[in-house]
C-alpha cells in the first residue's frame, strides 16, 4: 500500500472495498486439513519451520475465496517461543519476517493469476482488488500455550512493563517486515490491550494496527474485564484503525457490536469462530454441532447493518465460509445498485 497516512489507510481501503471488507478465515484448521501436525506449543507457527508451502496455499485459498485481508501465520510465533525450541533470536526474527513474506508471495501469485485469467474462465479467480497483509500478534497467553489466552488470567504479579517487554521486539520486527498493519488478536484482558496501545505510541511502530478482543459471554472479554473499557483503550490510540472481536461464537456478536459502537467511532471488525467449543486443557475442538456456514453467513448482513465493516472468520471457519461471506456482500451490493 506504500506510504499511506496511518489514519486514512483503513478508511481508504474500506472505500475501495465497497464499504465492507472481507477478512480471511481460520489458518490452523486449514493447515491441519492439508496434513500439517500442529500439536506443538508453536501451533500454526510450527509450519514456518518446515511447511511454508502449506501456509502459502492456505493464504491463496482465502484470496481465491474473496478475502480482502490475509492474516499472517505469526499468531503464536514469538522470538521467545522459537528460543525455547533452540533457535537464536536472529533465527526467531527471520521466522517472523518469513510469515509476512509468505503472505506477500501468496498475494503476488494471486495477482498474477488475476492477470492470466479471463473473467469467465475460472470462477474461483476473482477480480484484481486491493489486498492487505495483516501481521498477526497473539497474546502472551498464546505464547504460554497453557490455556491462559482463553482465560486472560496471568496471575496477580503480571504487570504492564513485563507485557510490553515481552512483545516489543516481535511487534517491531513484524512492523518493519512490509506488512500493511498489525493484527493484535484474541486480546484477553485490559492490561494487555494497554500494553499493545503503549507499544504503538512509543514511536518504534510505523504501521497501523487493529485490536480484536475475545469474549465468551457477549459482555466481557475472557478475563472478565469489560468490552467497553477494552474498546476505549483501543479507541484512544491514534495508530489503531479498527476495533472488534475475534474467535468468539457468532451468537454473541450482535451484543458485542452494540457495546463497541458506544466506545469508538473507528471501523468495527468481526471475525468469529465457527461456534464450536475449544477445550483449552486438551487443546482440541469439541466436536459438536457448531454453526453451519449458511447460519454463520445469514448473520453477516445484520452485523454490517449494525456497524461492522470488516467481516471474516476465525477458528474452524474455512474458505467456504469466506466465499459465502463474500457472496452475501456482493449479492447485497448488486441488489442495492
Ligand atoms: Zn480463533
Amino acid at each position: 500500500m506504500g506510504n499511506v497516512a496511518l489514519d486514512t489507510l483503513m478508511s481508504d481501503f474500506l472505500q475501495k472495498s465497497g464499504g465492507v471488507a472481507v477478512i480471511d478465515g481460520g489458518l490452523a484448521t486449514e493447515l491441519e486439513r492439508y496434513g500439517a501436525d500442529l500439536n506443538d506449543p508453536l501451533w500454526s507457527a510450527k509450519c514456518l519451520l518446515n511447511s511454508t508451502h502449506l501456509i502459502r496455499q492456505v493464504h491463496l485459498d482465502y484470496l481465491e475465496a474473496g478475502a480482502d485481508i490475509i492474516i499472517t501465520s505469526s499468531y503464536q510465533a514469538t522470538i521467545q517461543g522459537f528460543e525455547a525450541k533452540g533457535y537464536s533470536p536472529e533465527d526467531g526474527e527471520s521466522m517472523l519476517r518469513k510469515s509476512v513474506e509468505i503472505a506477500h508471495e501468496a498475494r503476488d501469485i494471486y495477482y498474477e493469476r488475476c492477470l492470466e485469467s479471463s473473467s469467465d474462465c475460472d470462477c474461483r479467480i476473482l477480480k484484481h482488488r486491493p489486498i492487505l497483509v495483516a501481521a498477526s500478534v497473539g497474546s502472551y497467553g498464546a505464547y504460554l500455550a497453557d490455556g491462559s489466552e482463553y482465560s486472560g488470567d496471568y496471575g496477580d504479579s503480571m504487570d504492564l512493563e513485563f507485557l510490553k517487554g515481552f512483545h516489543r521486539r516481535r511487534v517491531q520486527v513484524l512492523a518493519e517486515s512490509g506488512a500493511d498493519l498489525i493484527a493484535f488478536e484474541v486480546v484477553p484482558n485490559k492490561l494487555e490491550a494497554q500494553a499493545f496501545a503503549e507499544l504503538l505510541e512509543e514511536g518504534i511502530i510505523h504501521i497501523p494496527a487493529w485490536f480484536a478482543f475475545n469474549s465468551k459471554d457477549g459482555v466481557n472479554v475472557v478475563s472478565g474485564d469489560s468490552v467497553a473499557e477494552c474498546a476505549a483503550i483501543a479507541d484512544s490510540c491514534n495508530k489503531v484503525v479498527a476495533v472488534g472481536i475475534n474467535c468468539t461464537p457468532p451468537r454473541f456478536i450482535t451484543a458485542l457490536i452494540s457495546t463497541i459502537k458506544k466506545a469508538t467511532t473507528k471501523p468495527i471488525l468481526i471475525y468469529p469462530n465457527s461456534g464450536e467449543t475449544y477445550d483449552a486443557q486438551r487443546k482440541q475442538w469439541v466436536k459438536n454441532s457448531g454453526v453451519p456456514d449458511e447460519d454463520f453467513v445469514s448473520n453477516v448482513n445484520t452485523w454490517c447493518e449494525m456497524g461492522a465493516s470488516l467481516i471474516g472468520g476465525c477458528c474452524r471457519t474455512t474458505p467456504d465460509t469466506i466465499r459465502a461471506i463474500y457472496r452475501a456482500r456482493s449479492t447485497r451490493s448488486e441488489s442495492s445498485n
